[in-house]
């Protein structure tokens, strides 16, 4: 296991690292170069556990800061950041447009990533789990995954059993078994409605990713409103503005989805579907691309590469 991820982190940086110095920058400009797009990159947290290179690292250790900052200068030199609405509303727009959004609101954000932003006036979004934010709870994932790190069950079970999660399996059964390992440390991980609010007047984008983070594909219609109109309704009153964004839970949404944001007057949705997004792309089902803060500028430059026009 161990070999076959020292093989293919070698195989990716060499790829990547070649792609980089071969000019792949200019490369992808000439690839895309028939139509304006936006290229949603997707972050989540800069835990040592989920960004890991080789070896998964502590989930309550941040780092790959400096990492970070070198791909938002990287991109901030090359493309040219933009909100959806300034993507989608403006005729005369060109060339290629990144966002940046971070999922589920870990305090790392606003610790790591935050300062780094503002620096580099990157444009971005950051989406919460309304119901979370100052809390000491953590997302179900960040549990399980602390098992591993405990070595209390292997990769592989907690992984498997994180897949028939977002498969919509009820893994209920697997928690109640392992109730008595899974006793999280009293740590915050995720920000504070102080931090959230100071990042909303730096004049980032905050929006919701549901009160609970429920997969709403899983849930009949009434309780989608209610998941998804309680965060809106969370955050409006927080921050005393109207929500024009939402990401859905692992990305999973249906018709019934659709028509709640719809009917909640949210115009732009984010999937994690991988891929660009061209002007004529539905507003409510935008693709993103999964990045990590570890990435090398190489490994960066090859995902979006190869996730183009999907
Ligand atoms: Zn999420």
């Amino acid at each position: 296991m161990k070999m076959r991820r020292l093989i293919s982190l070698i195989l990716k940086e060499t790829v990547g690292f070649l792609f980089l110095r071969l000019g792949g920058v200019y490369f992808l400009k000439y690839k895309l170069r028939d139509q304006p797009y936006l290229i949603v990159l997707n972050y989540h947290n800069f835990s040592e556990y989920n960004n890991y290179r080789l070896k998964r690292g502590k989930t309550l250790k941040s780092g790959y800061g400096s990492n970070f900052n070198k791909q938002i200068r990287f991109l901030n030199k090359h493309f040219q950041f933009s909100y959806p609405n300034e993507f989608f509303g403006d005729k005369t727009t060109s060339g290629i447009h990144i966002l940046i959004t971070f999922d589920d609101g870990y305090k790392d954000n606003y610790d790591i990533a935050f300062p780094i932003l503002k620096q580099h006036n990157a444009k971005v979004i950051f989406f919460i789990v309304t119901n979370i934010i100052g809390t000491n709870d953590w997302l179900t994932h960040d549990k399980l995954r602390f098992l591993v790190e405990k070595k209390y069950k292997s990769e592989n079970e907690v992984e498997t059993c994180l897949k028939k999660m977002n498969q919509g399996h009820s893994i209920a059964t697997w928690i109640k078994q392992n109730e008595n390992l899974i006793a999280i440390p009293e740590q915050r991980l995720m920000m504070n409605w102080k931090e959230v609010e100071e990042i909303d007047k730096e004049g980032f984008k905050i929006a919701p990713h549901t009160h609970q983070h429920s997969i709403l594909s899983f849930l009949d219609y009434t309780k989608q409103e209610g998941e998804i109109q309680t965060s809106i309704k969370t955050l409006e009153s927080k921050l005393k503005k109207i929500c024009n964004y939402f990401a859905y839970p692992n990305g999973l949404y249906n018709a019934d989805s659709l028509n709640v944001l719809n009917k909640s007057a949210i115009q732009y949705g984010f999937t994690t579907q991988p891929g660009f997004n061209s002007k004529e792309n539905a507003p409510l089902q935008l693709k993103r691309i999964g990045v990590n803060a570890s990435d090398s500028i190489g490994v960066l430059l090859l995902k979006l590469y190869l996730n183009r026009k999907k």
